[in-house]
């Protein structure tokens, strides 16, 4: 409950409830169009709402920035209440992240090399190939 926001019941544009997710031309939303359970709702589920609350907020602390410290800024917004978060590397990209301005090559483990920038340490996750795992060391 409260993870996914539409029902199963077939598209009817002219519901009340018939939506347009508010993340829809992000990369990885899912259900750009949708039925809300709650009349309330505005993205299709928990995951868009996070995804496009990021994303304003990292646009905006990164915007005045670029290279390096553009990449510090956003790094830094990602991580102010968690020290590690997996995030699709194309959205990373789409806050304008640059994957070659990092400061050397960190091996993770025997089979896994991350990127360290400053104080983080980039790394693809095993499980799924688009994802990468930022750890604020
Ligand atoms: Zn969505």
């Amino acid at each position: 409950m409260g993870d996914f926001n539409y029902t199963n019941e077939p598209l009817n544009q002219s519901s009340d409830r018939y939506r347009t997710c508010k993340n829809a031309k992000n990369y990885d939303c899912k259900h750009k169009n949708f039925m809300a359970r709650d009349r309330r709702s505005l993205f299709c589920t928990k995951k868009c709402a996070d995804t496009f609350h990021n994303y304003k907020k990292v646009k905006i602390a990164s915007s005045k920035l670029n290279g390096k410290e553009g990449n510090m800024k956003i790094l830094q917004s990602l991580t102010c209440s968690t020290n590690s978060i997996t995030i699709n590397h194309h959205i990373l990209e789409s806050y304008g992240f640059d994957f070659e301005k990092y400061d050397q090559k960190v091996n993770v483990s025997s089979t896994n090399i991350g990127l360290l920038f400053e104080n983080y340490i980039l790394q693809r996750s095993l499980n799924d190939k688009d994802e990468v795992i930022i750890i604020k060391t």
